[in-house]
């Protein structure tokens, strides 16, 4: 990920936590892109144009898994996290109901997330291997990751109607991020959200759309690449669909096509 980790910057102090050659000299994040998501994710935050999905992500907040019964859950949509100057971005389903409705950040506090940060840590774009909280230090490094859908859903299954209010959140963080190169769909239902907003940002898709798999690439001229990925859920990791190699490789091919 050579170029995605010098498009974002690495930590000026050489943080023995991450990989040396994500140590590149620091890029600032562009000021102006900054404020434009911290803007972004407290609208993301108050959202509560879904009855369903916000009745559910309240009442996982409230009932609560055993484990985390003493925390204090977040509830809320989860707006997008990473670094302003990044140009990969990686667009997943939705929050988890004890991972990211729990803890506010994306992936962060359950098993997908486990999966998911290993593979950025390897890959020099995240500053540790793990995610535990949004206060566990972690700095994303030339990489954003967002979802298709900001509120936890019942069995993971957001409704059409619920993914097409939340698509201008998605276009929104795009537009925010102006070294943005390479969009990674982790799994179906984000590569169809990743090709809807591409085509309404004007891009012609081609006939018939292209179908999400495992490595497949779109790129359209003038638009972010676009690859797919297995999701890093547990039912994917735990059967072997995706293999850490398998995340690897295609992370690898978003910084090839980053450069
Ligand atoms: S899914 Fe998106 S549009 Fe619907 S309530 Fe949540 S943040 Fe708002």
């Amino acid at each position: 990920m050579a170029a995605a980790r010098a498009r974002g910057g690495g930590p000026a102090g050489g943080d023995p936590a991450v990989p040396a050659a994500a140590c590149a000299p620091a890029r600032p994040e562009p000021r102006a892109s900054r404020s434009a998501l911290d803007r972004l994710a407290r609208d993301i935050a108050a959202c509560r144009a879904c009855p369903r999905l916000v009745a559910w992500r309240e009442e996982v907040a409230r009932v609560k898994r055993r484990a985390y019964r003493e925390e204090r859950y977040w509830g809320r949509p989860v707006p997008g996290f990473g670094d302003a100057a990044a140009a990969v971005a990686l667009v997943g389903l939705a929050p988890g109901a004890h991972g990211a409705n729990r803890t506010g950040r994306m992936f962060t506090g359950d098993g997908t997330g486990d999966f998911l940060y290993a593979a950025l840590h390897r890959a020099g774009l995240a500053t540790q291997p793990t995610a535990v909280s949004r206060a566990d230090g972690l700095r994303l490094l030339g990489v954003f990751l967002t979802n298709a859908c900001r509120c936890v859903p019942p069995e993971n299954r957001p409704a059409p109607e619920e993914l097409a209010r939340c698509a201008p959140f998605l276009d929104r963080e795009v537009a925010a991020l102006p070294r943005l190169r390479v969009l990674v769909a982790l799994g179906a239902v984000a590569w169809d959200a990743a090709l809807a907003h591409l085509a309404r940002a004007g891009h012609a898709l081609p006939r018939p759309r292209p179908r999400f798999g495992h490595g497949a690439e779109l790129r359209l001229a003038g638009a972010p690449a676009l690859l797919g990925t297995y999701h890093p859920s547990r039912q994917n990791t735990n059967t072997g669909r995706l293999t850490p190699a398998m995340l690897d490789a295609v992370l690898a091919r978003a910084a090839a096509l980053a450069r």
